[in-house]
């Protein structure tokens, strides 16, 4: 058997970049939180998506908590939030005691679908935020999310976690909203083994979140606190790392465009298969390749086929209204993510794949339309 092929997993770059940066933080004894390395990553990401300032945090999700308070949501405000997406989107509204409302997805673009927004305002008008997702680096449709949100005059939360690198109409993803955020997982297409940033043009609410971040500590000789304090700060160590990662995200989007891109040639006419959506005014990051199948090959076999030769791959993640713990909440729409869900597949879609590894996805899988 060969050696495993992932979906998506960690990739340094052949340069050693972020051992360079690793190296500067030990040689200058700086491994204690904050330093060199958090300020100049901060700046680094700030410039590369055109965001005034950002915060660099110990993971996506505590940017997202964080995002939630900048925003002024408390307990039992209601927060929309897109219904197909990781959990760690949702887990940050509970977390301030608010209240999801689960939108549906639309099948043009797989994220928020408008129109289930805008019927979700007239139904809880009293709405204090929205969380929109760019999955699988896929762009949500901006335009008419921002327009609907603006009108109603509520905050948005761009859950950037997937697209880094990816755009619409031009402008990084993230940066639309009041506040947008990135994570550094494991899994991501740059990763500091953990981590997140939160962006914003408010500078001020970005210096807020700092505060919050280590703990909300007054300006004073003794340890002095006002408000209620979090231990989400990013470590020197770690952001040493991003930086050198940073340096290679166009890289990494280039080979996941050309994987999405090999797949789509190589199995596109076959029975039954469709390729998640690339709009005009898209340029996503290709963070995962995802297609959907109507034919007689199902999600269920096609994974366990490519799992016999050691080779990973995922269904579309389930709707967070269909999940044990989030099922109480509303949700407004109707089928479509559901459908994603039980159609949908995610393909090895590694950096570090090479073109024999991905002749040995497209043999298994193309195997299954000759059966
Ligand atoms: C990975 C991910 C997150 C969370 O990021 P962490 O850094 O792992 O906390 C949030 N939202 C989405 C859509 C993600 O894929």
């Amino acid at each position: 058997m060969g050696d495993r092929i992932f979906l998506s997993s960690p990739h340094m770059s052949d340069e050693g970049y972020e051992m360079q940066y690793v190296k500067e933080a030990f040689d200058t004894n700086w491994i204690a939180p904050l330093g060199t390395n958090v300020n100049e990553f901060e700046k680094e990401l700030a410039a590369k998506v055109g965001s005034k300032a950002a915060a660099a945090l110990s993971s996506g999700t505590g940017a997202i908590h964080l995002a939630l308070r900048a925003a002024g949501v408390g307990e039992g405000d209601i927060v929309f939030c897109p219904t197909l997406t990781f959990s760690a989107t949702a887990n940050p509204i509970i977390y301030q005691n608010a209240v999801p409302v689960f939108i549906d997805s639309n099948e043009e673009t797989w994220n928020m679908c408008p129109e289930a927004l805008e019927e979700a305002f007239e139904k809880y008008p009293a709405v204090k935020a929205v969380i929109v997702v760019h999955l699988y680096g896929l762009s949500a449709d901006m335009d008419k999310i921002m327009e609907i949100c603006r009108k109603h005059n509520v905050a948005v939360i761009e859950d950037a976690a997937e697209s880094l690198g990816g755009y619409y109409k031009g402008q990084h993803t993230g940066t639309f909203g009041d506040y947008g955020i990135f994570s550094f997982n494991g899994n991501k297409i740059i990763t500091t083994s953990g981590g997140g940033m939160l962006v914003s043009n408010n500078e001020e609410k970005v210096s807020k979140v700092r505060f919050w971040a280590t703990q909300s500590r007054d300006q004073a000789r003794h340890y002095q606190h006002s408000e209620l304090g979090f231990n989400y700060r990013m470590s020197n160590v770690v952001a040493g790392i991003g930086r050198g990662q940073l340096k290679v995200l166009e890289k990494r989007v280039e080979k996941k465009k050309n994987i999405f891109e090999f797949y789509k040639r190589e199995l596109e006419g076959l029975d039954g298969v469709e390729f998640m959506p690339v709009n005009d005014w898209d340029k996503p990051n290709y963070w995962l390749s995802a297609m959907k199948l109507s034919g007689t090959v199902r999600p269920f076999d096609l994974m366990e086929a490519l799992e016999k030769e050691n080779i990973e791959s995922r269904p579309v993640w389930k709707p967070m209204h269909m999940q044990p713990f989030f099922e109480k909440y509303n949700f407004v729409g109707t089928d479509v993510s559901e459908k994603l869900f039980r159609n949908g597949v995610c393909l090895p879609s590694d950096t570090k794949m090479t073109d024999e590894d991905l002749k040995r996805v497209i043999n298994t899988l193309k195997g299954l339309w000759l059966r």
